[in-house]
């Protein structure tokens, strides 16, 4: 049996058996991976205390009968600032869902695993106002699918490849991208978004955050992309994201 180091950022964790947890690490080493914690809910157990969704940490493993086994944690960081904050809690909530929910286990992303962290650090020190919060949920879910290469073609029809025209174009969440006029009719239940909507979603797909967060847009037409955003989200996952109800409840509140 030899044992091996990864450090990355805890995503998930669910119970089994009695006193053990499955824990989902998305690693800068091998992407995500599954990893056993054999009796870390007993009272006495060391592990346990580290091993919170969120925080980042580096993790002795060996490979057993149950997969990649836990055997020693060492903490790296943890963001203690978004705890302070519901809603700053539900935004990580939707972050490490989404990437838990949208990656495959075994398959190695330097770059997300990167990002992660990034994003984690960014929402630390983001001033805790909803308006804020929800944008950079929206920033988030957007460099996501285009990291995972699961983004709409932004200047093309999804389905006859032509440059979209200026008005009339529709969003089709059931076949994943934008309709041009000519197209309208393959999926004419799909709702006409218009120009200012489809340039703040350009605006999501390429600017940083620190220029998207001062970028001028009326709430109706970020409600719109914030609609799009979620069919685009449902389309991939093909269900809601477990946090998605809470990160509703807040914006909404
Ligand atoms: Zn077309």
């Amino acid at each position: 049996m030899s044992l091996h180091e990864v450090t990355g950022v805890i995503l998930n964790r669910r119970d089994v058996r009695e006193d053990s947890r499955i824990y989902s690490v998305f690693t800068h080493e091998r992407g995500k991976l599954e990893v056993f914690a054999r009796g870390i809910k007993k009272p006495k157990a060391k592990l346990g205390g580290h091993m919170e969704p969120g925080a980042t940490v580096k993790l002795t493993l060996v490979r057993g009968k149950m997969g990649e086994t836990l055997t020693a944690v060492e903490r790296r960081h943890y963001p203690n600032d978004i705890m302070q904050s519901l809603e700053k809690l539900a935004s990580l909530g939707f972050v490490l869902n989404l990437i838990d929910s949208a990656t495959k286990t075994e398959a190695p992303d330097p770059m997300l695993a990167s990002f992660l962290q990034e994003v984690i650090d960014r929402l630390e020190i983001l001033q805790a106002r909803k308006t804020n919060l929800a944008r950079f949920r929206l920033w988030f879910a957007w460099r996501i699918f285009r990291l995972l290469g699961l983004g709409p073609e932004l200047d093309t029809c999804v389905h006859c490849r032509k440059a979209l025209t200026e008005s009339g174009v529709r969003f089709s969440a059931i076949l994943g991208g934008w309709l041009g006029l000519e197209c309208q009719a393959f999926d004419a239940q799909a709702p006409i978004v218009n120009t200012q909507a489809r340039s703040f979603i350009h605006a999501l797909n390429r600017l940083t955050w620190e220029e998207l967060e001062s970028f001028e847009i009326d709430v109706a037409t970020e409600t719109v992309v914030a609609r799009i955003t979620q069919a685009q989200l449902h389309q991939i996952l093909e269900r809601p994201l477990p946090a998605e109800k809470f990160v509703n409840f807040i914006r909404t509140a």
